[in-house]
């Protein structure tokens, strides 16, 4: 089954029962406290805390979404994209535990000659939050599932707020076992990797009146409204249909990273280093892809920054896989020929994305032969005076004047079997970072009063301002 065809299978069967259907946002997220769109909710935010009231009582969707969190985890975990696509289905007051639970074990199970998505029961696992035993029971008596695949999980895993007093829940997950080849009995509480989370069921019905951190919270009462926000995974479930082994794989990403192999005449599936590179790349190019066709531009900060960091991570990628000539020209076509189906803007402005990519693959490329010989040098310095450790200013230098990334010159070190003095170079970062903050200080004051750009912070209202751990995922780099 086809990514779009899953697409189109679960608008049609939210639509189809009463839901609006509601266009996916820009990645760009309109909330300022938000670097990028994280999750199917994100353009919801407003209704789900009652801020504004939501025009419709239903509505689904199949959000683009960024997560840089993840981006350690691309190529080496079978299930994280930093782009991928989130479907939702969401409840403003209107139904609850029963008809969320019920939507997903019917979209899940019915078969595929029903319009549904053909799993089978016995492939699927549940959690629920450890007290939440009206999820459990709805679970065995709507879905019929016995109480040896609903497992019970705490706050870190199960519990959902915004990190500030307001709105929060239990959430229920749906888990498909790929079986023993994938690892140890035990559900997903044993192994995420052999037991895949493909959908996350929000229960938004506490009011918190204190929120201390993740797990430290004071509940202090039921919502008057009570809402649901869902989201599932469109590549988890597409490479689970596809019978693929990884999101990497499936027909909207597999073609990029075939292009990689051919560029650099490694076979896939031939050496772990390669295989993971190949998928870093073939991941990296769809997410950089999608970015510029919402209007960013590489740049030295905040989002641009992020996805110069995703180009550069390709072109690093391709040179480790031993192609020095620039390969974004081959790989940047192939991804828009895999993606412009569902998003027909990456074709139509595909000139101005593409000339944007290929002018910062080439002033990369000189960085790098720049930047090369700077480390070079240095690595022999290293060497001759006895040490295994690389200077904290050499990577600091590195960063600065060359823009290489720590992680860059952390991988190339290695290679040529140095460390680098992490602490050092941290504390440089940090002495610039604060030079640059005491700077914009003294400009923004000069220039603008920034809460103008956000109509939520004019209203005087910060309940979900800082939802801590989407704004956490949004900054981490
Ligand atoms: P995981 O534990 O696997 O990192 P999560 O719990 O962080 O996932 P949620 O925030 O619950 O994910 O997001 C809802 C759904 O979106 C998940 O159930 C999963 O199917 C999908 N999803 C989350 N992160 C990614 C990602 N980086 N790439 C692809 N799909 C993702
Ligand atoms: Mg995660
Ligand atoms: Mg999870
Ligand atoms: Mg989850």
């Amino acid at each position: 089954m086809q990514t779009a065809e899953i697409r189109r299978r679960w608008l049609e069967f939210f639509g189809g029962r009463g839901h609006t259907v509601v266009p996916s946002a820009s990645l760009v997220s309109d909330d300022p406290t938000l670097l990028f769109t994280v999750a199917g909710m994100v353009p919801f935010i407003p209704y789900l805390t009652g801020l504004v009231p939501a025009p419709y009582p239903r509505a689904t969707s199949v959000q683009k979404c960024i997560r840089t969190l993840d981006i350690e985890e691309v190529g080496k975990t079978t299930r994280h994209g930093t782009f991928f696509q989130m479907n939702g289905n969401f409840s403003f007051g209107d139904y609850f535990k029963e008809g969320a639970i019920g939507f997903a074990w019917e979209l899940l199970t019915s078969p595929e000659s029903a319009g549904g998505l053909g799993f089978d029961e016995k492939d699927l696992w549940v959690t629920v939050y450890h007290d939440d035993d009206e999820a459990a029971q709805i679970w065995r008596k709507t879905a019929g599932i016995p109480e040896s695949r609903i497992q019970r999980r705490g706050k870190a895993d199960n519990f959902w707020h915004t990190g500030q007093p307001g709105p929060g829940g239990p959430c229920s997950e749906i888990y498909f076992d790929r079986g023993p080849a994938y690892g140890a009995e035990g559900g997903p509480e044993a192994d995420e990797n052999r037991f895949i989370e493909i959908w996350n069921l929000v229960f938004m019905q506490y009011l918190l009146s204190d929120v201390r951190g993740k797990t430290d919270f004071d509940i202090a009462g039921d919502l008057p409204r009570r809402n649901i926000d869902t989201g599932m995974g469109l590549e988890r479930v597409a490479f689970l249909k596809q019978g693929v082994d990884n999101l990497y794989e499936i027909d909207q990403v597999r073609p990029v990273l075939d292009r990689a192999s051919e560029l650099s005449g490694r076979r896939y599936g031939a050496d772990h280093g390669d295989d993971v590179r190949m998928r870093v790349v073939a991941d990296h190019v769809r997410s950089a892809l999608m970015l510029m066709a919402d209007g960013v531009v590489p740049a030295n900060e905040g989002r641009g920054y992020i996805l110069r960091r995703l180009l550069r991570r390709t072109v690093r990628s391709m040179r480790l896989l031993g192609v020095e000539d620039p390969t974004l020209p081959e790989l940047f076509p192939a991804s828009r020929d895999a993606m412009h189906t569902a998003y027909p803007e990456v074709f139509t402005d595909f000139d101005r994305i593409s000339r944007s990519a290929y002018g910062e693959e080439e002033a990369f490329l000189r960085t790098l032969a720049g930047g090369t010989s700077i480390l070079d040098l240095a690595v022999g310095d290293t060497r001759e005076q006895g040490s295994s450790q690389l200077r904290g200013d050499t990577a600091f230098l590195l960063h600065d004047t060359y823009g290489f990334p720590i992680d860059l010159t952390m991988e190339m070190a290695s290679e040529a079997g140095l460390s680098v003095d992490r602490g050092a170079f941290d504390r440089l970062m940090a002495e610039q970072r604060a030079r640059a903050k005491a700077d914009a200080k003294s400009k923004k004051q000069a220039i603008a009063d920034l809460s103008a750009y956000s109509p939520f912070r004019a209203a005087g209202e910060t309940t979900f301002l800082g939802y801590d751990y989407l704004q956490a995922e949004a900054t981490v780099l």
